[in-house]
């Protein structure tokens, strides 16, 4: 198991929500698929990483948000080995691109896209910078990995620390006959980054969203959609045919208020509206009792 998981951040799970509960503007709906994307991508580096057993023989740490200096960084991915501390900058895109003068080009847009070598270069001297402030000395050796098999860069340049996803097993075994007796200094040194990793980074510009603005209902857990069918305590996505029971629905639900709504106060007639009516509000009480604490009496009743 990883020491640290990978979630959605904060922000991306409330473009999803809004993005199944409202109309987002082209600019907003972008900005969510490529967070989207990105994310799908890191996930499936988890899984790589899992898959070949790296997580038990190193400490792996996904998703890191560090500051050094006053400057904020962000690592996808980190492997603590023996001899090393690897950040990885993970990339899912797709398509055509071509390699010119240390820059990077889109082959349908010809325009210059970000160079995910600077922003390795970036991570690796702000990473080395802190763990050196910190007293830790571990050599940091980080790579781009292009996981997206319909990733093709022409005139891609020899030695750089690229891994594409056709290298991608062989350098995963590369990875896994590394040294890996950890000691003391490596544990110090993954809850040293544990502890620095930032969590409560603003969320900038969001849609406009209001109570009234959302469309209400319940959302599956499969494809958020909100095209379900309830019958009986169960309910079925009618996107994909999933079915799941109404009361992990209802659950989410009261998360997604709590996510979107802090302010608002969750009870029965809240998450009723919530679901869009769809259950009775007698069940509604029960799941909430069942799995939230009930505070105050009577009419002021709310859940935590
Ligand atoms: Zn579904």
């Amino acid at each position: 198991m990883a020491y640290k998981n990978r979630e959605e951040s904060k922000e991306l799970k409330m473009l999803r929500l809004l993005n199944a509960r409202m109309e987002l503007t082209t600019q907003e709906k972008n900005r969510y698929l490529f967070m989207k994307k990105g994310f799908d991508g890191e996930v499936q580096f988890d899984q790589v990483l899992e898959r070949a057993g790296l997580d038990n023989r190193f400490y792996v740490l996904n998703d890191l948000l560090l500051k050094c200096d006053g400057t904020i960084f962000q690592i996808d991915s980190t492997l603590i080995t023996q001899h090393s501390i690897i950040p990885f900058e993970i990339k899912n895109s797709d398509g055509n691109y071509y390699y010119q003068d240390n820059n990077f080009y889109s082959c349908k847009t010809k325009s210059e896209i970000k160079n995910p070598l600077h922003q390795l270069d970036r991570i690796q001297t702000m990473l080395r910078k802190l763990l050196r402030k910190n007293g830790f000395s571990l050599h940091v050796e980080g790579y781009v990995v292009f996981i997206n098999p319909e990733f093709y860069l022409y005139q891609a340049p020899l030695d750089e620390p690229i891994v594409y996803f056709p290298q991608l097993n062989n350098f995963i075994k590369e990875l896994n006959s590394k040294p890996d007796v950890l000691n003391d200094s490596h544990r110090k040194l993954a809850d040293f980054l544990l502890k620095e990793h930032i969590t409560d980074f603003p969320i900038r510009d969001l849609p406009r969203y209001s109570w009234d603005s959302l469309r209400k209902g319940l959302m599956s857990a499969c494809c958020g959609s909100l095209a379900v069918n309830v019958s009986g305590s169960m309910m079925e996505c009618l996107h994909c045919g999933t079915v799941e029971s109404v009361e992990s629905a209802v659950v989410r639900s009261v998360e997604e208020v709590r996510l979107l709504f802090p302010e608002i106060k969750i009870t029965t007639s809240i998450i009723y509206e919530w679901c869009n009516k769809l259950y009775s509000k007698k069940v509604i009480r029960k799941i909430l009792i069942k799995h939230f604490s009930l505070i105050g009496y009577g009419k002021w009743v709310y859940y935590e």
